[in-house]
């Protein structure tokens, strides 16, 4: 979307003139999945596909917000002094958190605004545009409020609204990478110590193409829940023979010989994913910063069998995909990417065979799912940013 279409769009629903323009992108996860609250390694990248918004500040206590995509739902008002979780507000409720804990940490917001958004991110696709959206809401506060803040205060803040206002226990990936993205690199993120390096993402005559299912993400919410709690409970297992607190401090040969402490087989396999998911993600890394596209790929695709085996997050319409993705021309590797149950998976597809493998691969889909799948090219792009300012 182009800022005058933005700031035309924000004039045309708040009569006004906007402040300022501001982006926030989506992301991808090369490889590293649901390893982030492990206490592992995550990879991502920040995307072209975002979240656009246009902002004025107000000099009274309304908060004012309005989504081109949920124009149905029209202006949401909210006060300043009320900043609860309310059903009602919908999607709101992301920049009422994001409001809520910046004010909580002590930055000074006493007056209003109005915020209009539009995303190209397709909702509950794994992509992540609820992180999308409280990184925007995030940057948008502080260019208004003038507010003195690091980045990384932003993606903690944007972590703690999906977790203690929407009700998400995800870990930090998706703000990190929407907060941190930078053009052409992806992010390999030590999510225990926050340690991160930016890695050029060079696939020489290789595109990333993201398949969505166009599945939502049903029920994801609590399976995630529940994988996490499973998790937990390995852990604590594990603590009677070592001391560790998180699955990603231990390597494949030191959870062969302690894994008996587990005592029952679906823990053992959602810790092995856990463990093995993480010294995965550091071999890709390496594989990637080698030059090594080829082995980088069959690591994607040993992510996707542990994803589907061990961690069982997968499902038909992911499984469909990624299998079928893997019997083109022109694959190096494919996978599913976010938190899964539905969502997007991605491909590293040789720029020539594209069409061909959108065509095959979604006529298998529709063959086997009954509906069609979508297909985007993944272009890597910087973290949240102000477009214009006045
Ligand atoms: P994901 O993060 O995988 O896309 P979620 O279910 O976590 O899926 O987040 C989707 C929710 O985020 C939407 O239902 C909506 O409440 C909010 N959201 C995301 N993008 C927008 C947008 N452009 N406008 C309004 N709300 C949005
Ligand atoms: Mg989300």
């Amino acid at each position: 979307m182009k800022t005058e279409e933005l700031n035309q769009a924000f004039k045309e629903i708040f009569g006004q003139k906007a402040d300022a323009t501001f982006f926030s992108p989506g992301r991808i996860n090369l490889i590293g999945e649901h390893t982030d609250y492990n206490g592992g390694h995550v990879f991502p990248a920040a995307i072209t596909l975002g979240t656009y918004g246009a902002a004025r500040r107000r000099s009274d206590k309304k908060l004012r917000f309005y989504s081109a995509n949920f124009k149905n739902a029209g202006i949401i008002d909210v006060e300043l002094d009320s900043l609860v979780f309310n059903e009602a507000d919908a999607w709101a409720n992301y920049p009422k958190g994001v409001i809520k804990f910046l004010k909580e940490a002590g930055h000074t917001i006493d007056s209003g605004l109005e915020l209009y958004v539009y995303g190209d991110i397709p909702n509950g696709s794994g992509l992540s545009s609820s992180a999308s959206l409280e990184l925007l809401a995030g940057i948008v506060l502080e260019e208004l409020f003038e507010l003195k803040l690091e980045r990384l205060d932003l993606v903690k803040i944007g972590k703690q609204t999906e977790n203690d206002f929407i009700g998400v226990n995800s870990g930090i990936m998706d703000q990190f990478a929407i907060g941190m993205g930078a053009d052409k690199r992806a992010i390999y993120l030590d999510t225990n110590t926050l340690e991160y390096d930016l890695v050029p993402l060079d696939l020489s005559d290789n595109v990333i193409v993201i398949m969505n299912t166009n599945k939502r993400r049903e029920l994801a919410d609590s399976k995630y829940n529940e994988r996490r709690s499973e998790c937990e409970k390995a852990v604590e297992e594990l603590s009677q023979l070592m001391t560790i607190k998180t699955l990603g401090e231990l390597d494949e040969a030191s959870f062969d010989e302690y894994a008996y402490a587990i005592k029952d087989g679906n823990r053992l396999k959602r810790a092995r994913h856990a463990v093995f998911e993480n010294k995965r993600t550091l071999k890709a890394k390496n594989a990637l910063v080698s030059g090594n596209l080829k082995r980088f790929g069959r690591l994607m695709n040993a992510s996707h069998v542990s994803l589907e085996h061990d961690y069982e997050v997968t499902g038909l319409e992911l499984d469909t995909l990624v299998h079928a993705a893997w019997q083109q021309e022109g694959v190096l590797g494919a996978r599913m990417t976010g938190a899964g149950f539905g969502g997007c998976s991605i491909a590293i597809v040789h720029k020539d065979k594209i069409k061909t493998f959108k065509d095959n691969v979604g006529k298998t889909y529709q063959e086997v799912v009954g509906y069609a799948p979508e297909f985007y090219i993944a272009e890597i792009a910087s973290g949240s940013r102000v477009l214009t300012r006045k």
